[in-house]
């Protein structure tokens, strides 16, 4: 694996001794500056139509500069290492989400950071929320039970996103701490239940091995391949391409359920990115969902409506 990736090396404290790590925790610098960069490279491929990928820039950047310039404190990563403990559906989730305060100041942050880049009509959504804990609060919970549609679009993309910022930092510092459940079977994050963008094929020292990342924290967690991530059956699963057998981006289907999800082929072309890269193949998805199957993953720029 280079060094620029942002995925960190495999534990070697067992040489020649392939073990597979259940989880790789993020390093948001890298992980930052990569989704920028394709973030970038399909704007300038878009031109004149890139205008949502120049916002997306801006906003990850916002993200970026919040990692950096006000890490989380020690009673900020406890209270969601707290939070990460509790099911999504627990009814305290409001009351413990209104009193960590590090995801509310990244929210009034960003928010006010990419109003002027939006129409008037969602900058001023946005800053209604940002004025209102309750409201914002509620719309917080909202999208971690999953109810997207209760979110307005444009204001979910932001909100995650600093929802995101804030839970990929308390990961990261917590490291294994922070899992809740065994990733083998798991369909959702291990550490915040969250669901998975897109399944990852790794190269490096983890040749082939695949793993989903988190559409919330950012963690990836092991699951092995060939086999259905939503059903767990292996009887009819497809890769799908649009050119060749050796493209780097593929959809795996499951006849079985008829579920499917994106993968990306790192040991194929490890520039690759999950989010920016997802949201630039679309086009992909639309076909395999006209063949009657349904994703599984989740696009936190793209949320379903
Ligand atoms: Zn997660
Ligand atoms: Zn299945």
């Amino acid at each position: 694996m280079l060094s620029t990736s942002d995925i960190v090396a495999p534990d070697k404290r067992t040489p020649g001794v392939a073990t597979i790590d259940p989880a790789i925790f993020p390093m948001l610098d890298k992980l930052y500056a990569r989704r920028i960069k394709r973030l970038n490279a399909q704007a300038d491929l878009l031109g004149e139509n890139g205008a949502y990928f120049r916002f997306l820039t801006h906003l990850v950047q916002g993200q970026q500069r919040i990692a950096e310039q006000s890490p989380l404190g020690p009673d900020d990563v406890e209270a969601i290492r707290a939070l990460l403990q509790q099911k999504p559906e627990n009814t305290q989730l409001e009351n413990l989400l209104s009193n960590i305060t590090c995801w509310q100041a990244a929210y009034a942050t960003l928010a006010k950071q990419v109003a002027p880049l939006l129409p008037q009509d969602v900058g001023d959504k946005l800053a209604v929320l940002s004025a209102d804990k309750t409201q914002l609060t509620q719309a917080a919970a909202h999208l971690l039970r999953f109810d997207y549609q209760q979110v307005d679009a444009g204001v979910a993309v932001v909100l995650w996103a600093a929802l995101s910022t804030c839970w990929a930092q308390a990961v990261s510092l917590l490291q294994e701490e922070s899992m809740t459940q065994p990733t083998a079977q798991a369909v959702c994050c291990p550490c915040c239940h969250a669901p998975p963008v897109a399944s990852l094929v790794l190269g490096g020292a983890r040749e082939g091995f695949r793993y989903l990342q988190c559409s919330l924290c950012e963690v990836r967690w092991h699951r092995v391949r060939a086999v259905c991530v939503d059903c767990g059956a292996s009887g009819q699963i497809e890769h799908w391409t649009l050119d060749d057998a050796k493209s780097a981006l593929q959809i795996e289907t499951c006849g079985d359920c008829k579920s499917y999800i994106k993968t990306f082929r790192l040991d194929y072309d490890p520039e690759l990115e999950a989010v920016a890269d997802d949201l630039g193949s679309l086009s992909l998805d639309a076909a395999i969902e006209a063949e009657g199957f349904k994703r599984i993953g989740l696009n936190p720029f793209a949320f379903p409506a």
